[in-house]
């Protein structure tokens, strides 16, 4: 397989760089309109029936091939639009005109000639452009990948189906509207989602979920327009004082949420447990990295604390620091934090079980700004106010389709992968996973150091290679 997948990395990266070739900020249709065309020749070349699915937004294109001997179809989600570019922040001409780099001595990374291809291929080099890791540079790996089964005349153990989603970096707004309306086209089976950084061990990963999330606002109120704090300091009560103690009696000192109920139907068995300690985390590195004395104390590990929600402040604001401060009591404090969920933890639920804590502390919650007669009534207000919220998701470590791939994966790379239970993070495919319903498990490609979203985005030649080869390894794994 390895040398085969060798032999596929000069037309892999031509082909990429002719894809990263087309902006695609979904700011502009026509530039999606591009790419989809571009994705319409790549996938009918290789025998795919193709269609656009229009909606409101933006139209998704989808992609479908079935095989004779399968039983199954296996759906395959990649974005085709990427964050905006501001050209002077890259270091090169055109964020949309891939370039070949070599680290220098200095750590730098600098152009090499493109045709040095021709000879050699690094896995240390890069390739540099928008897109070129989120989300072209695992949509080349796959199709690259059918090529070579083509070129061995075999074909997948199950039907193909391609989603190229146009609006994944503006969140998806049209996602929901096509799924409603189209929703047989997007029967299967299994859904595998290719997109986002392999672990930093740059091992072989497989991510089965990631966490959803919900935020709100807190408000306290002092009087109703801010006074000096020298004629009404130790009379008229500070907001501050007040939004600090709400937020304080939420967590202990090791960072555990005090809110009850908050942990309620978290439980880990022993596969999952030996599945999370597995991940090549350490702990030291990652304190170094984020210069932090201690850790908190939510889970034993970081992938554990990463299963239970968190609770976190966003932002707090009272009247003015630095620049125009002024000796006041506050008329008002603000927070806005927010909930990162798990499959156990429904939003509504939880935004309810911090308003009882709230009232446990004694403090009046109103879901409304307070009236003037209400400030005159209630000595302690709280306000309070929360957005819907995404789910979170999970596969089951055990669930059919999560067995099948590590085994694809431990087959051709002859030792396991690494395999995140459920990720920190809330990415827009939950609403696609939730709406079909389908097992899903998130396939990531690219090495983590890609830049993603920012400037300078890059593909790891050596990840390149390895994508090709997970890609194939999926394709003849008999599910
Ligand atoms: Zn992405």
């Amino acid at each position: 397989m390895d040398a085969m997948v060798a032999r596929q990395m000069l037309p892999a990266l031509e082909e990429l760089k002719d894809y990263v070739s087309i902006p695609n900020d979904a700011v502009n249709p026509e530039d999606i309109q591009e790419n989809v065309q571009w994705a319409e020749k790549a996938f009918a070349k290789r025998g795919f029936q193709t269609s656009v699915l229009k909606n409101a937004r933006l139209p998704l294109f989808l992609a479908e091939m079935s095989f004779p001997k399968a039983s199954k179809t296996v759906m395959f989600y990649f974005h085709l639009d990427g964050q905006p570019v501001r050209a002077d922040e890259w270091q090169q001409e055109d964020p949309f005109r891939m370039v070949l780099r070599e680290k220098g001595a200095d750590g730098a990374y600098e152009d090499i000639n493109w045709n040095l291809l021709q000879s050699t291929i690094n896995d240390e080099w890069r390739v540099f452009g928008r897109s070129s890791s989120d989300d072209k540079g695992p949509i080349i790996m796959l199709l690259q990948a059918l090529d070579m089964l083509q070129s061995e005349r075999q074909s997948p153990p199950f039907n193909i189906k391609v989603v190229l989603d146009p609006e994944e970096e503006k969140g998806s707004p049209g996602l929901k509207e096509t799924l409603e309306k189209h929703k047989d086209r997007f029967q299967a089976d299994y859904l595998i989602v290719m997109d986002g950084p392999m672990h930093a061990s740059n091992i072989p990963t497989l991510t089965l979920g990631c966490r959803g999330s919900v935020g709100f606002t807190l408000a306290t109120y002092g009087p109703i327009t801010p006074q000096h704090s020298g004629h009404y300091g130790n009379y008229a009560p500070n907001p501050g004082f007040l939004l600090a103690k709400v937020i304080a009696s939420m967590k202990d000192e090791q960072g555990r949420v005090l809110v009850d109920g908050f942990y309620n139907g978290i439980a880990f068995d022993e596969e999952a447990l030996k599945v999370m300690a597995a991940v090549p985390d350490n702990k030291e590195e990652i304190n170094a990295r984020l210069v932090i004395a201690e850790e908190e104390k939510v889970g034993n590990n970081y992938q554990e604390s990463l299963q239970y929600p968190s609770l976190n402040i966003r932002g707090m604001q009272s009247a003015v620091v630095g620049k125009g401060a002024a000796t006041i009591v506050p008329d008002e404090a603000v927070a806005l934090l927010d909930i990162r969920l798990v499959p156990e933890t429904e939003a509504k639920r939880m935004v309810s079980l911090v308003d009882s804590h709230i009232q446990k502390q004694g403090y009046t919650v109103l879901n409304h700004a307070p009236t003037t007669e209400e400030r005159l009534r209630y000595p302690q207000i709280v306000f309070m106010q929360s957005s819907g919220g995404t789910p979170a998701f999970r596969t089951d470590v055990n669930a059919p389709i999560s067995v099948w791939l590590r085994k694809a994966l431990a087959n051709s790379y002859k030792k396991e992968p690494v395999v995140i239970r459920m990720m920190g993070g809330t990415v827009p495919v939950v609403s696609f996973v939730q709406a079909l319903d389908v097992p899903a498990v998130l396939v990531p490609l690219v090495n983590v150091d890609n830049n993603q979203h920012s400037p300078d985005e890059n593909l790891r030649l050596g990840n390149l290679r390895m994508g090709m080869k997970t890609c194939l390894s999926i394709l003849t794994s008999p599910i």
